[in-house]
């Protein structure tokens, strides 16, 4: 058992408090990775507000990087010193998703109850999204772990567990995104901007950006799109289609406001698809009209984690960000302490940030 610090949540809503907790050594196929960064999501975020419910106390955080301090028996290809990414991919291996080549959909249930964490006096401490890296450790299973250059700054690399590998991977997976086609990303937030970028690795025609805030949409185009549009506009649509000179072939929603999902279908050509990335409120609803896109062969696909393969997808991903085809600097808007946390959420929450990133 090591104590460490970690940021713990033990109220939805309210401020994370920076305590000393137990952490186990790593069993069977598990790592301990000691981290140096770890970057601040919006699912953090919806957790800790209570949107998707789950049990507490928790420790959040999934977007982290460090070397690795220990290892458990049956871990095969790591070291004790790698230098490596923590993702919140936890794959069995051996389910019929798994099997299938879609591990960010692995079937196999993981208990983050009964995970490595507990507090001083024995009781639960919830492991959240099989990470829990608002803290200095993890152990994590070895299906998480993606090796990264001993040169790759860690600040940088840990987007990669995350907001990049769902934006870059939703175009290039789950859209089967195809050189010369057109995009509509909705929202230029952190995953949207990964999205757009990876529609312009991809080989995009048009890459046209929809916003509530001019301001993002000059983000937009700094990471590739072609064009914005203003989501305020009541049609935001028109403006997209006059840009393409006819529907999309993909639109990608990078962001959980219903009227973003309500919206989407209307920027589709004749046999285009909707990818649903962004995660509303697990009460919310969307509508659409069935026998418009029965009738036009159009298509709606959820996409979990950029549908990505971690040790397939993250090395290319490095390679890009080394020659400089994919911007992963660009994407960090400041740097924290653990002990500064609930003010990088609320940095985070104010809507003006790329990602925060804690360094440890
Ligand atoms: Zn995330
Ligand atoms: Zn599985």
């Amino acid at each position: 058992m090591t104590a460490i610090k970690a940021a713990v949540c033990h109220e939805f809503g309210q401020p994370l408090t920076i305590e000393t907790v137990d952490l186990r050594a790593p069993e069977m196929g598990e790592i301990e990775v000691t981290l140096e960064a770890v970057a601040i999501c919006h699912s953090d975020i919806s957790f800790a507000e209570g949107a998707w419910g789950g049990t507490l106390p928790a420790v959040y955080g999934h977007e982290a990087a460090g070397k690795i301090s220990a290892v458990g028996a049956g871990v095969r290809d790591f070291n004790v010193g790698d230098d490596v990414l923590v993702t919140l991919i936890r794959a069995c291996g051996t389910c019929p998703s798994c099997a299938g080549g879609k591990p960010t959909i692995c079937e196999t249930p993981y208990n983050g109850d009964l995970g490595p964490l507990a507090m001083p006096d024995g009781s639960t401490l919830h492991q959240a999204m099989a990470c829990g890296a608002f803290a200095e450790k993890v152990v994590v299973d070895q299906s998480q772990i993606v090796k990264l250059p001993a040169d790759m700054e860690k600040d940088v690399a840990c987007l990669l567990s995350c907001g990049v590998i769902t934006g870059v991977g939703a175009v290039v997976n789950a859209a089967n995104f195809k050189a010369g086609q057109d995009a509509v990303v909705i929202g230029a937030g952190g995953v949207g901007l990964n999205a757009i970028q990876g529609a312009r690795i991809a080989g995009a025609r048009r890459i046209v950006a929809v916003d509530m805030s001019e301001e993002k949409l000059a983000d937009a185009m700094e990471f590739g799109a072609t064009d914005g549009v203003l989501a305020t506009d009541p049609k935001p649509w028109r403006a997209a289609m006059k840009a393409m000179g006819r529907g999309a072939d993909a639109v990608f929603v990078t962001v959980g406001a219903i009227p973003a999902y309500d919206a989407a279908p209307r920027y589709l050509a004749r046999g285009g698809r909707v990818v649903m990335i962004g995660m509303p409120h697990s009460s919310d609803v969307s509508t659409y009209s069935p026998v418009v896109m029965a009738a036009v062969g159009q298509g709606m696909v959820g996409s979990k984690m950029g549908d990505v393969v971690i040790r397939r997808d993250i090395p290319w991903m490095i390679d890009l960000y080394q020659q400089g085809r994919l911007k992963l600097n660009e994407l960090i808007s400041n740097r924290w302490q653990l002990d500064q946390i609930n003010d990088a959420i609320a940095d985070t929450k104010s809507g003006s940030a790329r990602r925060n990133v804690i360094l440890f």
